[in-house]
């Protein structure tokens, strides 16, 4: 057995090292085919079956196979599954390589890397999402963060210092960051669900990223786009590198980079995004989240646009009042935004289409969806008369002017194209007369070979005599066995040639026969030829308007965005906010919408509260106590999501609302269990309460759900307290602190600016009833002796728990400095094991604090002991 490859596995293996790091798909005949440790791996991740072919090193080499017509959703199963994949295709006919010598090798190339953060098949994106690619470099002291969505052309770039990476990309929720070699990233870009792409240095060069933005735009310089920062070049210089790398050579189409400022859109981290589940519900699914609870769109772009909302609402407050104006027009006049909605509900997602034409891998159906999309632009366009409304107004500029590829595409397409432009069929007749008369010799052939069956019929008297078609041997004429006798001899073996003796049939072809297929095939191909050309045609009249294209593409987006905020304000009651540049936080009859949409689901009606947060004073801190159950975090919640609505330029679910611009939001939940990512919870509670009291300003929101809650009482009441009094002092911002803690509520009477609320229960026959209603005011007590019995604990132990309850609180009230002794009053904690030997004598602290069952003691006693400890030092 000799160790030499055959020259086929030699072609394989070269491609193979020319493109580490991925997959191979390698082309043979009908199948992609993978050999090796890819095969294993593949054909696990795939669940198919893993064979064997050849040897290698005297070896069997492993192989899977994936048939080429199914490939789209085996790729998207290994994307999903983090591989990357190269694409290895025949770059010639195998009669090419024939002719060269038994011996060659069909010529193959990669002609493509699939990258979770490249996709362009409709079959792998999601219609509704964006599928962003990030980049993120580092020149110096300076970062930039850049990023681009190849399906629809979105490119944008800005000044992101690291510390400010997390949260924008937990805002783009991107799916692929490109990085420079070593930047050690692997945790942000887990925590943002990206796959980290590390490239080497070369590709974040920052001189050779000019050179490269400008082949890609087409341009001599790229001043005409703005002035960029050396790592914003480089940012957007690594995107640039690795299109060329995974699209091997084929562009695709983007829209000049857009430069965002820092600051223009409210910051939200990513620990805020999850806990107010914007996008996503904690349990990892759209479902659950603001987003699918508000989203009335009807289109993808409409879709995608307003998950960018949602995770950027904006700080423009010129903006966030013209996209109010316009929401507020629609919600004025139903008939039209109905009848927007209608005609937007028809209009394919050209953004796609058109980026799958760029990189020439559209087809016929992707021209109609142009040509339908900027047909009911037309038609939105003239809907739109008001002047006024500047949203609505632009919108309808972009949306005109046409006319002329519209037309084209009309008289070029027929009503429902095929997805493949291979097979033809898919120009109109009428449009192209060289085409029209191919057809018609086309088809004509289909008519004389009738005819001529006739003939042949009569000429033999066989009637059961026929002209057949298939691949190996083209037209023949078939007659059955029992006549091939006549059919052989003088003077019919004349005409009829004999090619094929079947056990039933015999065959036969004539000159005149083999000419007409000629003549028919000659004009089948040509006919898919001249298709062919119509079709770059085509795309290249698309192409020449692909950025007014983009434009109408958008503008329908921002007209279905308007349309379904119009839409949700009329139908569930919202209401428009005052938005102005104060602090100010007055929400009148606020309610969260996702809880809302539960409830109703249910049958059950959601209370509305108010939240006058702000009256004049600074800051503005509510501290909101009240039993677990009652209401509290969805309140909480509420206020934060009103917020976001308003600066996304939405109604918002209130009555009445005023908020002064908001420029970060922060909400964190007290030991949420963050198993995943192997901290402990507490651990993770305190990293996310630093950010905060480190980077609030005084513009900023904070949601504080029950801080503290992960750790033992008095060390938890002791932190909340403290990042209160920080949160009112140092931070002065506008926040909303819940917490179980009542001992805190005495805050108020000495911070200025610290107001109680409550959520009101009701107390009737010795069980509570949650009236969800938020109050000014502290709560008197925490019944969470009567939430345990509503949630099943056996009655005994409820009973015993209401017996202790009486016990601590009478014993609270003889005093302090007691909880102790009231412990050893109650028999179920003296058999506390005694403490451990130690070598040397314990301090007097040291005694007290071992003589303790942290579990045991109430908030108020930890504090207590606190102040005690103190004492004793
Ligand atoms: P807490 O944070 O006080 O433990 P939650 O905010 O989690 O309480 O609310 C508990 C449940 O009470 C929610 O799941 C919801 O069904 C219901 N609820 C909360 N707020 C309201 C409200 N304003 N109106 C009606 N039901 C509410």
């Amino acid at each position: 057995m000799s160790d030499q490859p055959t020259p086929m596995m030699a072609q394989y293996l070269a491609i193979r090292e020319a493109n580490p790091g991925s997959l191979l798909f390698y082309r043979m005949g009908d199948f992609y085919e993978m050999f090796f440790e890819d095969a294993i791996a593949a054909s696990a991740a795939l669940d198919i079956a893993l064979t064997k072919r050849g040897t290698h090193l005297g070896e069997p080499i492993p192989m899977c196979g994936v048939p080429v017509h199914a490939a789209e959703s085996y790729l998207l199963t290994l994307i999903r599954k983090g591989f990357r994949v190269a694409i290895a295709e025949q770059m010639e006919d195998p009669a090419e390589a024939r002719k060269r010598g038994s011996k060659s090798v069909v010529a193959r190339d990669v002609v493509r890397l699939v990258t979770p953060g490249t996709l362009t098949e409709e079959s792998l994106l999601e219609a509704r999402r964006h599928n962003f690619l990030a980049s993120f470099a580092s020149v110096r002291d300076e970062c930039a963060l850049a990023w681009v969505d190849i399906s629809t052309g979105e490119f944008r770039v800005m000044p992101c210092p690291e510390p400010r990476l997390a949260p924008e990309l937990a805002r783009h929720a991107p799916r692929e960051l490109l990085t420079a070699e070593g930047s050690r990233l692997d945790d942000i870009a887990a925590e943002c669900g990206a796959a980290l792409t590390e490239l080497p240095l070369g590709s974040f060069d920052s001189a050779s990223a000019t050179r490269r933005l400008c082949t890609l735009f087409h341009v001599e310089t790229l001043e005409g786009f703005g002035s960029f920062s050396r790592a914003e070049l480089a940012a957007m210089g690594a995107i640039a590198d690795y299109l060329e790398l995974t699209q091997k050579g084929r562009m695709p189409l983007l829209r000049p980079p857009v430069r965002e400022a820092m600051g223009g859109a409210m910051q939200i981290d990513a620990a805020t995004r999850r806990n107010l589940e914007l996008t996503q519900a904690l349990s990892g699914g759209r479902e659950g989240s603001l987003l699918a609870a508000i989203d009335r769109t009807v289109t993808a772009g409409g879709a995608r646009l307003l998950e960018r909302r949602i995770s950027a609402p904006s700080r423009d407050l010129d903006l966030i009042l013209t996209r109010q104006a316009a929401v507020g027009y629609l919600v004025a006049e139903p008939r039209l935004t109905a009848d927007l909605r209608d005609a937007l509900s028809r209009s394919p997602d050209m953004d796609r289409a058109l980026s799958r034409l760029g990189l020439e891998r559209g087809g016929p159906r992707d021209l109609a969806a142009i040509r339908a999309g900027l047909t009911q632009g037309h038609s939105i366009a003239a809907m739109l008369g008001n002047d006024e409304i500047r949203i609505l107004a632009q919108a309808a500029r972009d949306l005109t002017g046409h006319d002329a590829l519209i037309d084209l595409l009309d008289e070029a397409l027929v009503a429902e194209p095929p997805l493949l432009a291979r097979d033809g069929g898919f120009v109109a007749p009428g449009f192209d007369e060289d085409l029209d008369e191919t057809r018609r010799l086309r088809d004509e052939g289909r008519g004389v070979i009738a005819r001529m069956q006739a003939d042949y019929i009569a000429e033999t008297g066989v009637q059961s005599l026929k002209i057949k078609h298939n691949n190996v041997l083209g037209y023949f004429i078939e007659t059955t066995s029992t006549h091939a006798e006549r059919m052989l001899a003088p003077p019919l073996n004349e005409r009829f040639i004999h090619r094929q003796t079947t056990a039933n049939q015999i065959r036969f072809t004539t000159v005149e026969l083999s000419e007409l297929e000629t003549r028919i095939l000659n004009a089948r191909d040509r006919a898919l030829e001249i298709e062919r050309q119509i079709f770059g045609r085509l795309c290249r009249a698309v192409l020449d308007l692909a950025p007014q294209i983009a434009q109408a593409a958008r503008a329908l987006a921002e007209i279905d965005l308007t349309a379904a905020f119009a839409d949700i304000a009329s139908g569930e009651g919202w209401v428009q906010p005052q938005v102005d540049a104060s602090r100010a936080f007055m929400i009148e009859g606020g309610r969260h919408p996702v809880v809302e949409r539960a409830l109703k689901r249910k049958g059950e009606a959601f209370v509305a509260n108010d939240c006058p947060l702000t009256e004049e004073k600074t800051p503005a801190i509510w501290l909101l106590t009240g039993p677990n159950m009652a209401g509290k975090s969805t309140f909480l919640r509420q206020n934060a999501l009103i917020a976001i609505l308003a600066q996304a330029g939405a109604f918002v679910p209130a009555r009445r609302a005023h908020i002064g611009m908001v420029s970060q939001l922060f909400s964190r939940v007290g030991a949420a269990d963050d198993l995943a990512r192997g901290r402990s919870t507490f651990m993770v509670e305190m990293v996310e309460t630093a950010a905060i009291l480190n980077q609030a300003d005084d513009h900023a929101l904070v949601i504080l759900d029950e801080i503290g809650r992960g750790t033992a009482t008095w060390d938890g009441l002791s932190i909340a307290w403290a990042v209160m009094e920080h949160l009112q002092a140092k931070n002065r911002c506008r926040a909303l602190f819940a917490t179980h803690y009542h001992e805190m509520t005495s805050l108020s009477a000495r911070l200025s600016g610290v107001e109680n609320a409550t959520v009101a229960v009701r107390e009737w026959e010795g069980e509570v009833i949650f009236l969800h209603e938020v109050r000014k005011g502290a709560a008197d007590r925490s019944y969470g002796v009567q939430v345990a019995r509503l949630a099943g604990l056996p009655p005994s132990v409820v009973e015993r728990a209401r017996e202790i309850l009486q016990q601590l609180e009478s014993g609270e009230r003889e005093g302090a400095g007691k909880p102790a002794a009231l412990l050893d009053d109650l028999p179920l904690f003296r058999a506390a094991p005694p403490p451990p030997p130690t070598p040397a004598e314990p301090s007097a602290v040291e005694t007290r604090l071992r003589e303790l069952n942290p579990d045991m003691i109430t908030a108020r006693e930890a504090l207590d002991l606190v102040y005690e400890l103190r004492g004793m030092m």
